[in-house]
């Protein structure tokens, strides 16, 4: 079969040198194809057939550049845990280029795993297998969670070991997002006081996200705004499924308000705000009660950014930047109402909702109540007390009655039948997220074992995560105590 033949349309290597390191891949042993996502490669207008061919996963692991691609390092830099490194950039992962996709969209195709770029510093650029079938899997998720995400198009091994603790199974993802410019990107221009970048970076982000902005009074200063409203929109989902990203550092947090870099994130099991499982967040920074915090703190380091664009008066440009900023509380606290109020079946906004909602989060924290099977279980404690729904998952099952009382109360005051309500909070609760131990199980089972097949049958539950399933069940289940993943890894 021949090799696939990807439409790119590369803008961002036009941008003026300073915004990325030209580099090739460097080629691997033995590519092997794990997974393609032949729906998304239909969408980037890719023959998957040929996509997934020899060819085609000679190109996925960076042995052979594809036709009209312009392989380049993104610059960038970054506050990772709050302390500034001024150039971090693309250290493993290279960007073939762009394609517009079928639905008009365009999108990067970056292969990230495949060898040294002049941002790599003392690291090898390479991936281990377990935290590329750990990121194909979330994201994947995350996407049929209905959460912005970058999404993964390939796996492939290569055929060659990385050495990390102990020598593992090298493989490469290839990622695919609506781009990969992050806060992180303009700080790296704000450092070097290259204001002129500054607004060149901006013009393109706004043309190739919120073209809407470029005819505000004030477009940097709305550009600014509507980046503040969709991250604001993402923490907030991201809380409402229990997700802890784990390091939301400026250089992980995109323009685009997509999700990006599944490194040590996870999905909580019991409930507990103050919740971290990445091994190198010692302080709780990134805990999942702390991410709109921490959004809000990173939009901070965009605005500084972008100061000089917003008026050529220092004090008006600060005063500006105060009230853009400011605004991130209110936009956060609404938009995870609106994730809340779902979760609990109500449609229509009532003063009062975000109390209950949160007095019903304050409960589940107090008797270590699983996440996601309370929410899911609410639809069937609609009516009435029920000997099971949530309330067993409860230390205390008395604390979920009480609230139920008068959550019932509330829902009355809805015009809905019984039958409407339970498909509604069905449809905003997932039955199947991915659980650590579960995503543990399959990383084990390929890396040890070579054995896919884990892997294959977590994706496929996944791909339908508010249908029951009756077949998997299990997969609902919280860990057993022994099967509990205390701490996760950066994807190094
Ligand atoms: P991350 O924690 O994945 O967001 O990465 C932070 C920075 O470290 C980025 O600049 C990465 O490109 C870089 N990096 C992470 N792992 C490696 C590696 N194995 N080789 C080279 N650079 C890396
Ligand atoms: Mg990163």
């Amino acid at each position: 079969m021949s090799a696939p033949s990807i439409p790119f349309d590369n803008s961002y290597a036009r941008l003026p040198d300073k915004f990325f390191a030209p580099i090739t891949p460097t080629p691997v042993a033995a590519p092997r194809l794990i997974k393609i996502n032949t729906a998304l490669a239909r969408t980037l207008g890719i023959d998957p057939d040929k996509l997934a061919s020899p060819e085609g996963a000679a190109i996925l692991a960076g042995n052979t550049v594809p036709e009209n691609a312009t392989p380049i390092a993104q610059a960038y830099a970054g506050h990772q845990f709050g302390g500034l490194s001024p150039k971090l950039g693309d250290g493993r992962a290279i960007l073939l280029g762009e394609v517009i996709g079928q639905d008009g969209i365009r999108r990067d195709i970056q292969l990230k795993g495949s060898g040294p770029t002049p941002f790599s510093r003392r690291g090898d650029g390479r991936a281990a297998l377990g935290p590329v079938l750990r990121e194909y899997l979330v994201s994947e998720a995350m996407a049929a969670l209905g959460v912005p995400t970058t999404r993964s198009l390939a796996a492939v091994m290569t055929g060659e070991p990385v050495y990390r603790e102990t020598p593992l199974p090298g493989a490469v993802l290839a990622r695919v997002a609506s781009s990969h410019i992050r806060i992180g990107t303009f700080q790296y221009f704000a450092i070097r006081q290259d204001v002129d970048a500054i607004r060149t970076l901006a013009d393109y982000a706004i043309a190739r996200h919120y073209p809407d902005v470029a005819a505000a009074e004030n477009p940097y200063r709305a550009f600014f705004d509507a980046v503040l409203s969709r991250q604001a929109d993402l923490i907030a989902r991201w809380l409402g499924l229990g997700f802890i990203h784990g390091v939301m550092n400026t250089d992980n947090m995109t323009i685009s308000g997509e999700t990006i870099d599944y490194g040590p994130c996870a999905f909580m099991d019991s409930f507990n705000p103050a919740q971290v499982y990445s091994s190198i967040d010692q302080h709780g920074r990134y805990a999942w009660g702390n991410q709109p915090r921490i959004a809000q703190w990173n939009l901070a380091r965009l605005i500084e950014t972008l100061l000089p664009l917003l008026d050529p008066d220092e004090t008006v440009a600060q005063a500006q930047a105060q009230t853009a900023i400011d605004n991130f509380a209110p936009t956060f606290n609404a938009a995870f109402t609106r994730v809340l109020s779902k979760k609990i079946g109500l449609t229509i906004a009532i003063e009062g909702d975000l109390a209950l909602a949160q007095d019903l989060l304050d409960r589940m924290a107090a008797n270590s109540a699983d996440f996601t099977l309370t929410f899911r279980r609410l639809a069937e404690a609609i009516e009435a007390d029920v000997p099971d729904g949530p309330r067993s998952l409860f230390d205390d099952p008395k604390a979920f009655d009480d609230w139920a009382a008068t959550w019932r109360q509330r829902l009355a005051q809805e015009p809905m039948t019984a039958a409407q309500r339970r498909d509604l909070i069905r449809q905003a609760n997932p039955a199947f997220i991915p659980r650590n131990h579960r995503i543990e199980q399959v990383i084990a089972a390929a890396t040890v074992h070579g054995d896919f097949a884990p892997f294959e049958k977590l994706h496929a539950i996944l791909a339908h995560p508010f249908d029951d399933q009756p077949e998997s069940a299990a997969f609902m289940d919280p860990p057993q105590p022994d099967e509990i993943v205390h701490a996760t890894f950066c994807g190094t």
